[in-house]
């Protein structure tokens, strides 16, 4: 991003990136282009620990309080490593805890957001099926409820993060009979016992 698109602050924080970007090891590129490493779990460490991660929410969740435009800036640093490390660094800061930042619960935010920010916790977000991704609202994954918990079964693909993933952000169908944004709802599930990842092919 231009010099003069930014303010001072935006620009320490870019130079905070580049240091963060010229900290990769080399062989972790070519580990990740061999698949050899399939999730870069120690770069998402070292983010969270420069606090790069999730820089627009709110300094009490572990953010810092910019905006947009500095996120934009920092996934463009943080691309020149390649496209996966922003595709990873993006969606568990990105997509999943622009979510629960928006609409979770100040206990999500505390249990979720605030670790995988530190680069303590890590996360996928579960939208795209074997069926196909544009039609979202198509989603087959289905979601009972059952009194005291959901009952979730189907299955997601192209799911960034998720060999590493402690836990997913995952759309199911509640009410097929609702209109289609009102059909769906989103849950957070934790890794256990019920969720079977396999590793396909790098994107
Ligand atoms: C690098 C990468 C990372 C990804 N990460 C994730 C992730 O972390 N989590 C996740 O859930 N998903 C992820 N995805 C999946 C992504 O969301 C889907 O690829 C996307 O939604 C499109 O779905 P699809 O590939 O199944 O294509 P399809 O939905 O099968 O579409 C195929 C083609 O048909 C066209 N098409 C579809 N419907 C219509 C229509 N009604 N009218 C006209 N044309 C149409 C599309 O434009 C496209 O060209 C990732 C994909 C990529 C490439």
């Amino acid at each position: 991003m231009f010099d003069y698109m930014m303010s001072k602050n935006q620009m320490k924080i870019r130079d905070e990136v580049r240091e963060l970007v010229k900290w990769v090891p080399r062989q972790m590129i070519l580990d990740m282009d061999l698949d050899k490493i399939k999730f870069p779990k120690e770069f998402l460490r070292e983010a969270g620990r420069r606090n790069l991660m999730g820089c627009r929410y709110p300094k009490k969740w572990g953010g810092r309080d910019m905006d947009w435009v500095t996120t934009c800036m920092i996934m463009e640093e943080v691309g020149t490593l390649g496209y996966e490390f922003a595709c990873v660094f993006g969606v568990g800061a990105e997509l999943v805890c622009d979510a629960i930042i928006l609409h979770g619960t100040d206990e999500q935010k505390e249990k979720y957001v605030k670790p995988l920010l530190k680069g303590e916790l890590f996360a996928a977000e579960c939208l795209t099926e074997p069926r196909g991704g544009s039609d979202f609202f198509g989603a087959t994954t289905k979601a009972e409820d059952k009194g005291d918990f959901f009952l979730l079964n189907g299955q997601k693909r192209f799911i960034v993060g998720a060999e590493g993933a402690d836990f997913f952000l995952v759309y199911a169908r509640t009410n097929p009979d609702a209109k289609p944004q009102e059909s769906i709802t989103c849950f957070i599930v934790d890794r256990g016992p019920g969720v079977e990842v396999k590793y396909l092919y790098g994107l």
